[in-house]
């Protein structure tokens, strides 16, 4: 099972309107700006002791060493990084058209946490299966947990029947 995070707005929030996680000392502090919404520790690593694999999905342009390095300073190791260049060289290439700014199935992600609408509508055309997550909500990293949870569900009761099935 993998799940994926939008970065800005969702983990990356505004320390005037959102509680955040302890920012990490000086210097680190100065060198990464961004600051985390309070339960983005707990919540990623519950999700990787349940055996979710834990991604970013960004269409931001920060470096994926920029990322991680930001993220190990609260000893966070994502499973893996998707940022705009890495969705333009792999997803968008070849294709006349605008894709939409993410296609988690590309990387068979089962769950994509977002605070966009236009990417929840994309789910729906799409197909793939969202998490909104925007406004401070205390209750955030329970919400994103229980649907992380239920998708696990669905898609081993949805494997039981096919075995069956065959
Ligand atoms: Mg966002």
């Amino acid at each position: 099972m993998r799940i994926s995070f939008d970065l800005d707005e969702v983990l990356f929030v505004d320390p005037n309107t959102f509680e955040i996680e302890d920012p990490p000392r000086f210097p680190l502090d100065r060198i990464y700006r961004e600051r985390l919404r309070k339960g983005t520790v707990r919540l990623i690593r519950t999700l990787q002791e349940e055996e979710f694999e834990a991604w970013v999905y960004t269409s931001s342009f920060r470096s994926e060493k920029y990322i991680r390095s930001l993220f190990r300073c609260y000893g966070i190791r994502f499973d893996g990084i998707i940022n705009a260049q890495r969705h333009l060289r792999e997803v968008q290439k070849g294709h006349g058209h605008l894709l939409p700014q993410k296609v988690p199935g590309y990387y068979h992600i089962d769950l994509h946490v977002d605070d966009e609408d236009v990417i929840h509508q994309y789910g729906k055309q799409y197909g793939f299966k969202t998490c909104k997550v925007c406004e401070p909500d205390p209750d955030w990293v329970e919400k994103v947990l229980d649907q992380a949870r239920r998708v696990r569900d669905l898609t081993e009761s949805d494997r039981a029947d096919k075995k069956q099935e065959s």
